[in-house]
């Protein structure tokens, strides 16, 4: 049998993912003389929750009308989420067949989604090849960091994309198949994808996932830690802090926003929301703008539907924590789709507002200031620093944080709910959360008191 000496792959899509999604995966072989891949135009249609056998039916419809010939490989991209909440798979009975999920990358690998779903075009090639020589035989149910495990538990995929390997034995059975010069290539491709993911790399700055340029910094530090463990418990654990800084802060912009300070400090006190605060009463509050509030109303009902503030109660405040990790597989998926869904609803704000410090302003007339402020946008707290010109009659006051609209006319002080300064614990400057009469350290978790 003549080995392989050139692999050739065509890309389409389903209709709500972009062009620019395509144009990126495309890019990422660029420079692989001996994988070809070409775009296609036709896009199809598909509901979320789809079947593997309605899926694979559309892709080889897409084959027998496009001629593309029998070696070649074809993939589907799709925004959707299939039955069995697999990130990608090959057709069993027709292995050269593959579709791969797009989205709900960033809460299991730190990576933009570009390169996620090239990595698993990579691998899911591979696993064909090897499936049609040893079919099953050789996949490796627990994670050894091989192209070819499994990853039951979807996080586990972490692992082969850090790693980038072929061990041993699926290697002999590529090598069967393929010449060395194209597996030379294959490894190309796994060690830039790898390189974007390791943490000590330089080029992981240029892979960032969209949150990081989307998000304003509260939520985007507490979405970063997900997906820096595989842990199902620390997944889970992370995964409420996410929510509970989420459900804080949509409160304080509202606040700001809308009222008063004096209205403000009587919405606080008449929801209890002084002292100690359990999560339960934020969420509450929550409920209660929601009747005004379309946002508000959707986010609580899928925080009361998914019983969010319950399994809070069971992991973090009462009870005691399971040993066995692997129990907490489910309640991270199922928290995790929840905040999906809870994340799309906040697009339009992050679109709208941006978060801003002040550094400096000068008053220029009665209605416009120059400033010069930071934008706190994703989980990185290097900043850069802007100017504009507002038409605005706010007093600014340095270092408080405000929330602008696009072109700066509404400005409003989100001071002193969220605060940039010395976190007494850790001494280092943070992004606070005032949290009752306490502050929360967004980053580390500390909870401190400060002094006025
Ligand atoms: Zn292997
Ligand atoms: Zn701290």
């Amino acid at each position: 049998m003549m080995k392989i000496s050139h692999i050739n792959l065509s890309i389409f899509a389903s209709t709500t993912v972009s062009d620019q999604l395509l144009d990126r995966v495309a890019d990422t072989f660029s420079d692989i003389p001996r994988i070809s891949v070409t775009k296609l135009r036709i896009r199809i249609r598909l509901e979320d929750n789809f079947s593997f056998e309605e899926v694979f039916g559309s892709i080889e419809k897409i084959r027998a009308n496009t001629k593309i010939s029998e070696e070649e490989f074809l993939i589907l991209l799709t925004d959707k989420t299939n039955a069995s909440n697999w990130f990608s798979a090959f057709n069993q009975s027709y292995p050269k067949n593959i579709f791969i999920q797009t989205t709900d990358w960033d809460n299991f690998v730190y990576l933009d989604e570009s390169l996620a779903v090239s990595s698993q075009i990579m691998n899911n090639i591979l696993q064909s090849f090897i499936y049609e020589s040893v079919e099953l035989e050789l996949i490796h149910g627990h994670p050894i960091g091989c192209i070819n495990d499994f990853c039951g538990w979807k996080p586990d995929i972490q692992l082969k994309m850090k790693t980038g390997d072929i061990c041993p034995e699926c290697l002999n059975v590529l090598q069967a198949k393929l010449e060395d010069i194209v597996l030379r290539d294959v490894g190309k491709l796994l060690s830039k994808i790898r390189d974007m993911m390791v943490f000590h790399s330089d080029k992981r700055r240029q892979s960032l996932p969209d949150f990081e340029t989307t998000m304003h910094t509260p939520f985007a530090l507490t979405k970063r830690k997900i997906s820096t463990t595989t842990d199902s418990l620390r997944k889970t654990l992370y995964a409420i802090d996410h929510f509970d800084v989420i459900t804080k802060i949509l409160i304080y912009y509202y606040l700001a926003k809308e009222y008063t300070e004096e209205d403000q400090r009587q919405f606080l006190n008449q929801n209890r929301l002084i002292g100690r605060i359990p999560l339960g009463r934020w969420v509450a509050a929550l409920g209660i703008i929601g009747r005004n509030e379309e946002v508000f109303q959707k986010i609580y009902n899928i925080a009361d539907n998914e019983r969010i503030v319950n399994l809070r109660n069971k992991h973090r405040g009462h009870g005691y924590i399971d040993c066995c990790d692997r129990t907490y597989d489910d309640t991270f998926l199922n928290l995790n789709n929840s905040l999906t869904q809870i994340e799309s609803l906040l697009m339009d704000l992050f679109e709208q507002y941006k978060l801003i410090r002040i550094l400096a302003f000068e008053r220029i007339n009665n209605y416009n200031y120059k400033l010069k402020y930071n934008e706190l946008t994703g989980s990185n707290l290097m900043l850069i620093e802007k100017t504009t010109i507002t038409q605005n009659n706010l007093n600014p006051v340095v270092n408080r944080i405000y929330l602008a609209d696009r072109n700066f006319s509404a400005i409003h002080g989100i001071f002193p709910y969220l605060i940039f300064d010395q976190c007494p614990q850790c001494k280092h400057d943070r992004l606070m959360i005032k949290d009752g009469q306490q502050y929360v350290d967004i980053y580390k978790g500390h909870f401190v008191q400060l002094q006025n």
